[in-house]
């Protein structure tokens, strides 16, 4: 330490306090990183890497950038997952003895973001804390803090820890520093969070109020370890965080994280991006608000009938109540965010604007009661009656805030003559000062006879007259002082002149000022009004939802779900919301889906791409928009309420993600099975198929059993193995469907339309001659397949004849299947030139032979055999 400047060394003893964050050093205008810092800095923002020397003989690399600009790389650093300590200089240099001091007024992280491009507006951006107990259970607690919401759950295993965080999409984790070494791994990779570290001190009740629910001992050393981060990171006011709410997640229908992607929620497979999505589709809210609750509702669907039962009522009277709802979508609109401006303002970074905008949301509030006044319904009633409209505070802000203030609280300009006596004063010394010199230009303009004569101004010379040097000659000597000659004209002044001048700028600091004062005076006073303005921002949202599914529901022809307890699910006309709507011109096909105790489980053949795992999907899509409270896309349903939905796709379906492997694709189904109940509902598309025939049927067979066996779970399980449909004979609540599709003039047209029972034929070889593969090669395989099915046939009758007496599952297709077999064994048929082919084929030692030795093989038997 020594050898450095007293700079250096103040900077080193800042930063070993910050050591996994980017120390930003404020150094005059710019703010400074220096030695490692700076090189790595440099690379991720891609600015110059310079040095500076630092009383070592080695210089000390420095990078830098201006403070104006910090923001955009702030964020940049944040958005690749790091933390930024600000650290400013705290005293003014010029009274500074020695270095200047220096500290670290905020450390900005990923999840405490509170401004710029790092926060959506229609998302939330959480961080949560994580403790895990003696026991290897896990609580966790979360709160945004642009909006000062807070929750916490208990959870019982690690699995479920990711599927919240992940749900939640967390982007920071914070921790003690003696959590397992496994769970922080599987919490890098798997959430790629930014991981953070706080020490866990005794409770000492600081955070008393804002501990809300969190009763249980190892929530409440959860939630403490949050806020005491939260706090020793933002190093300001908080006191927009509202108290913490406990939930469970058995309170709502539990959807994982690959059934929340296979089923694109609220982000598509492919893209990762809302377009495409249920929340794109649903997404007819009008308020920032709104679309974060839209987006929190379709990640936790209810479980709760009356619950369900009391949004979908309330969708249903705001359907009704066309004109009613236009007008409330109307008035919406100008409804700010107010729960993040409420987190502004306690953060202390809300500027005159905002609290315009915070007036215009205020206003519109008795406007929208008004409105709901005339929806007849006692739950909308309610919901009115609920909302209070601040008019204390809009009476303050009309008061107070002037309707278009500039960017700047600090050039005044912001506050509404009439608010404050001592501000009129100010402003009518420096406008009656205005006045004079305004006067003043005309009455000399008169005198001396010069038209052109004007009164200008700048910072360095104040007020001054100017004349050009063609008039100069008209003017009577020492009639003014003269002060600055420029290229075409002189500037004069007159002691009156300055002396109004000194009065004017009086005035005009005065009012910046006094102007300055009053903002911070009112924005304290705001502050007193968060807790009203975040329980009517709440109120705001849920009618916001509400609204908006009224509006989906109605565009889009959706009807009221029925909620049933008897097992029951009936869907009559049945779509699947997201691709009717992006299939524009085309038709739907709308299908039906009747499940009921003795049709538990529907095991759908087709050909590829005839619509199955549509069909499926729009199954588990229409159940998962009842239990958010929205209508359905059908023309009737029925529904049981599922506690959860699980939803896997076979690997080789799972083309997305390029990594699935049969192992992912097992693990996934394990997952299921393991997790489910007979209240759940299960989609199984194509399981099994990451892997050989023979060990994908097996084991799409056994799962299959498995279910109807032990879980009894609602099923969709679709299949390209046509052998599993003889199942339907031995498993009494398995019913075949499949999907139709019929040959035109040898093409295969498909119908999309759900039938009963087994499909006939697999249709594979024309969706390969619509993908226009080589008409020989297609030619050739309609040969292979009519060579088969000619062998197949015996084989098949047989088991028709055979009586229905078969439990022994497992053994089942592989018979059916025996013909393949055969025709790779020698099988007896073959004729006398094939057979030689077969057992030279067999003589040679492939692993002895160079690819081209094979290949030169490979075509003598070709030719030998081909005619
Ligand atoms: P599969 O799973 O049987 O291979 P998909 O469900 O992936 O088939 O459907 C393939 C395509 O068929 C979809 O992308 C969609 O464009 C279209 N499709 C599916 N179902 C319907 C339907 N009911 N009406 C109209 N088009 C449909
Ligand atoms: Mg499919």
């Amino acid at each position: 330490m020594e050898q450095y400047t007293p700079m250096i060394r103040q900077y080193l003893s800042v930063k070993a306090q910050y050591e996994d964050a980017f120390l930003f050093f404020r150094l005059g205008d710019f703010y400074e990183m220096f030695f490692e810092d700076a090189t790595r800095a440099s690379q991720l923002l891609e600015i110059t890497l310079t040095s500076r020397e630092g009383g070592t003989e080695e210089r000390i690399p420095m990078c830098g950038v201006p403070y104006h600009s910090a923001p955009v790389y702030i964020e940049r650093l944040i958005e690749l997952g790091h933390k930024v300590a600000i650290c400013e200089q705290t005293e003014d240099p010029k009274q500074a003895k020695g270095v200047v001091k220096r500290e670290v007024v905020q450390l900005i992280t990923p999840g405490t973001v509170m401004e710029g491009k790092g926060l959506h507006e229609k998302e939330n951006n959480y961080i949560a804390a994580l403790c895990c107990q003696i026991d290897r259970t896990y609580s966790i607690a979360f709160c945004d803090l642009s909006t000062g919401e807070s929750r916490t759950t208990a959870l019982t295993t690690l699995d479920e820890v990711v599927n919240e965080l992940s749900t939640l999409r967390v982007k920071e984790v914070v921790t003690t520093r003696d959590l397992d070494e496994e769970v922080k791994k599987t919490l890098q990779e798997r959430l790629s969070v930014t991981l953070s570290y706080e020490e866990q001190t005794a409770e000492q009740g600081e955070f008393g109020a804002l501990m809300g629910e969190a009763v249980i001992p190892s929530l409440r050393e959860t939630v403490h370890l949050l806020f005491q981060y939260l706090h020793r990171t933002q190093k300001r006011s908080l006191s927009h965080l509202q108290p913490v709410t406990v939930y469970e997640i058995h309170q709502f229908m539990k959807i994982d994280v690959y059934s929340k992607r296979n089923l694109e929620l609220t982000e598509t497979i492919r893209s990762k991006g809302k377009k495409g999505s249920l929340l794109w589709l649903l997404d007819e809210t009008m308020t920032a608000m709104g679309g974060r609750m839209l987006k929190q509702w379709i990640d936790r669907p209810l479980i709760n009938k009356k619950q369900i039962n009391e949004r979908l009522a309330m969708v249903e009277v705001l359907i009704q109540s066309f004109f009613e709802r236009q007008e409330i979508r109307e008035m919406l609109k100008s409804v700010y965010d107010l729960e993040r401006l409420a987190g502004r303002v306690a953060f202390g970074n809300v500027n005159s604007r905002d609290l315009v905008q915070l007036k215009k949301s205020l206003q519109q509030i008795p406007m929208l009661k008004e409105a709901l006044l005339q929806i007849k319904s006692e739950a909308i009633q309610t919901l009115s009656n609920k909302m209070n409209p601040c008019e204390e505070l809009t009476d303050l802000l009309e008061q107070a805030i002037i309707d278009n203030p500039p960017l700047s609280i600090k050039e005044g300009g912001m506050i509404q003559d009439g608010f404050h006596a001592a501000l009129d004063e100010y402003r009518d010394a420096s406008r009656n000062g205005k006045d004079w010199i305004a006067h003043l230009q005309q009455e000399e303009r008169e005198k001396t006879g010069i038209k052109s004569l004007k009164i200008g101004y700048n910072r360095i010379f104040g007020y001054y007259i100017e004349i050009t040097k063609a008039n100069l000659h008209l003017l009577e000597d020492n009639r003014y002082e003269r002060k600055q000659t420029l290229a075409n004209c002189e500037r004069f002044i007159t002691p009156e002149l300055k002396e109004k001048e000194a009065l004017i700028l009086q005035a005009n600091e005065k009012i910046i000022e006094l102007e300055y004062e009053l903002f911070i005076e009112i924005r304290e006073q705001v502050k007193t009004f968060i807790p009203q303005l975040q329980k009517l921002a709440q109120l705001v949202s849920e009618l916001d939802v509400l609204q908006c599914f009224a509006e989906v529901s109605e565009k889009r022809k959706y009807v009221k779900p029925g909620l049933t307890e008897d097992r029951e699910l009936i869907i009559k006309d049945g779509r699947h919301p997201v691709v009717e709507k992006v299939m524009d011109s085309q038709e739907y096909v709308p299908n039906d889906c009747t499940m009921n105790v003795r049709r538990e489980m529907l095991l759908i053949t087709g050909p590829n791409m005839s619509g199955k795992s549509t069909y499926m999907r729009q199954v588990a899509l229409t159940s998962i928009m009842a239990q958010i409270g929205c209508f359905v896309p059908a023309s009737e349903a029925k529904l049981p309420i599922f506690d959860q939905v699980f939803t896997r796709i076979g690997a080789a379906d799972d083309l997305i993600s390029g990594q699935s492997t049969f192992m992912v694709e097992m693990l996934e189904a394990k997952n299921a099975i393991a997790h489910a109940t007979n209240q759940s509902l299960i989609l199984f598309d194509e399981i099994g198929r990451g892997t050989s025939t023979y060990d994908g049927m097996a084991l799409a067979q056994a799962i299959i059993e498995y279910i109807h066996e032990q879980i009894e779970a609602k099923t969709l399980f679709s299949t390209h193995y046509h052998e599993l449909t003889v199942l339907e004979e031995t498993l009494p609540q398995l019913k075949n469907v499949h999907v139709s599709a019929v040959e035109q003039n040898g093409r295969v047209v498909f119908l999309h339309k759900i039938k009963e029972g087994a499909a006939d034929k697999s249709y594979g070889i024309h969706v390969a001659e619509l993908a226009e593969l080589p008409r020989e090669l297609i030619q050739r395989a309609n040969e292979i397949l009519m060579e088969l099915e000619k062998k197949g046939k015996p084989n098949v009758k047989e088991q028709e004849a055979k009586p229905k007496e078969q439990p022994s599952q497992t053994a089942e297709p592989l018979e059916q299947l025996s013909f393949f077999h055969e025709s790779v064994s020698a099988p007896p048929q073959l004729q006398g030139k094939e057979r030689k082919v077969l057992e030279e084929l067999k003589s040679y030692d492939l692993l002895e032979m160079t690819p081209l030795d094979a290949m030169n093989v490979l075509y003598a038997l070709q030719k030998k055999v081909k005619k």
